[in-house]
């Protein structure tokens, strides 16, 4: 079951995006620095059909693009969440953040517009560093995947405020 722990309308995520960034708990990764082991737990609201709709109704017309914040330990079943809002908001862009360095096994990357991949590693810094593990890709048609992790690079960024950037 995948579970929320919380949500918030954020800026800086997705590049020229308003996003509802739903910050899915019970992560796996066990990232070393990781600034939110909050979520770790498996803790937090069933992110079902019921629930995902309403928050769409509350914040669909708000926003630009839905992005689930983790959900590492089923990919699948974020995957299947996106599809609900691509259903349901076909207005609006969908994203995921894993902290996998590539796609799992099966995954099709068109069910998103952008996919973030990368672990978090302290020593080499969020989406925001130089020399950041992690990337940023813009999913087009047929799965191509453009890597557009520079757009974080050549613009005043505050301090990052997902746990997965
Ligand atoms: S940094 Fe993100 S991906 Fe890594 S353990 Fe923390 S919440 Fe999970």
């Amino acid at each position: 079951m995948i579970k929320y722990y919380n949500y918030d309308v954020v800026f800086s995520e997705i590049p020229d995006e308003i996003t509802l960034a739903i910050n899915i708990s019970g992560c796996p990764n066990r990232c070393p620095g990781c600034h939110s082991p909050h979520l770790w737990q498996d803790t937090g609201h069933p992110l079902d059909y019921e629930e995902l709709c309403a928050l769409l109704d509350r914040y669909g017309h708000s926003v630009t693009c839905v992005c689930f914040m983790g959900g590492d330990g089923d990919p699948h079943g974020i995957a299947r969440l996106a599809g609900i809002v691509r259903r349901h908001f076909p207005a609006l862009h969908t994203g995921w953040y894993s902290g996998c360095p590539e796609l799992p096994q099966g995954m099709n990357p068109e069910i998103f517009d952008y996919i973030k991949l990368g672990a978090y590693v302290e020593a080499l810094g969020p989406l925001t560093a130089p020399g950041t593990n992690q990337r940023l890709y813009r999913i087009g048609r047929g799965g191509s995947m453009e890597d557009i992790t520079e757009r974080f690079q050549h613009r005043p960024v505050p301090e990052p405020s997902s746990a997965f950037l």
